[in-house]
């Protein structure tokens, strides 16, 4: 039996949870909420620059914040509604007691080097749901931990929701839209290029394996190192997308290359899906054809 419509189904409404300056990154968000629910549903548009996510010495104070200019490009994407709540509305007793831990995927990677991130991030967004109550919420694959552990929240704690992922959207020149991307002036801009670069080095090798993704990728990012300004790495890891992990040669399905690096005092990720084929196995030009 076909599977009933949305409608049916009662997908009405849509979240696309944001920290504002928006770009055409969250505006493709916005456009998939709009086409999931239709004309007659509903698209919320949060934004909300959440205090439990930042650490100290992070970029807090100075995160762009255009709530004017984040109407426009809502509305112009097919958004009904912004949410846009001042701290002491999210947080009216102050900093919560009660917290969503990340877990051990929370403490990889972004984890790793951002102490507390997965924990405040979780939180925020466990409120936002509840506050906005969708039936679907979207997110994108440029904040691929952000969306591994959401998902991840929604099924070990039944949330109502459904999770989904959006591409990443990016410059032609491969940089991936970020409201972060603000803080880079033109040279800073050509260093960041390094991250995308690498990425694509990195995918572009999936057929010699991991060791040989790492190495390609690493490469590119070593080229930029004394860049001016200089590229200073945090990470670059080829992880599989369900726990975060470091993936072997055995792994076989999409791995995540991830990358996480800072241009002076700005600090960027970026990330893509690389299929990987264990060896031995069909496909393996290597290996194709022997008995
Ligand atoms: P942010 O405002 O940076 O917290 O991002 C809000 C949402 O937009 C998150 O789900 C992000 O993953 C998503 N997002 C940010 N940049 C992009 C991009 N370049 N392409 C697609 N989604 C993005």
């Amino acid at each position: 039996m076909p599977a009933p419509p949305d409608r049916a189904r009662g997908v009405r409404r849509a979240v696309v949870m944001t920290m504002g300056a928006l770009h055409d990154g969250h505006a493709a968000l916005v456009r998939a909420a709009r086409a999931r629910v239709g004309a007659d549903g509903q698209v919320v548009v949060t934004v909300f620059v959440n205090p439990l996510q930042f650490g100290p010495g992070e970029d807090l104070d100075r995160y762009p914040r255009t709530l004017d200019a984040d109407l426009r490009v809502a509305a112009d994407a097919g958004a009904d509604t912004v949410f846009a709540p001042a701290a002491d509305e999210v947080y009216p007793g102050g900093e919560p007691q009660v917290r969503v831990a990340a877990g051990p995927m929370g403490a990889r990677l972004e984890g790793a080097h951002r102490p507390g991130h997965f924990d405040g991030m979780l939180t925020v967004v466990a409120k936002l749901l509840h506050l906005t109550a969708p039936d679907v919420a979207y997110y994108g694959q440029k904040d691929a931990q952000q969306l591994a552990l959401i998902r991840r929240m929604a099924r070990d704690l039944n949330f109502p929701v459904e999770i989904v992922g959006v591409p990443t959207v990016r410059e032609p020149d491969g940089l991936a839209l970020s409201s972060r991307n603000r803080y880079l002036d033109p040279a800073g801009r050509r260093t960041a290029l390094a991250l995308s670069r690498a990425l694509t080095a990195g995918a572009a090798a999936a057929h010699e394996g991991p060791e040989a993704v790492r190495t390609a990728a690493r490469r590119a990012l070593a080229a930029s190192r004394d860049a001016a300004p200089p590229l200073e790495t945090d990470y670059l890891a080829l992880v599989d997308p369900a726990d975060f992990r470091e993936v072997t040669g055995e792994f076989a399905g999409e791995a995540v290359l991830a990358v996480a690096a800072r241009v002076g005092a700005t600090r960027l990720i970026d990330n893509v899906r690389v299929p990987l084929t264990p060896p031995g196995a069909a496909g393996d030009p290597l290996t194709e054809g022997t008995p």
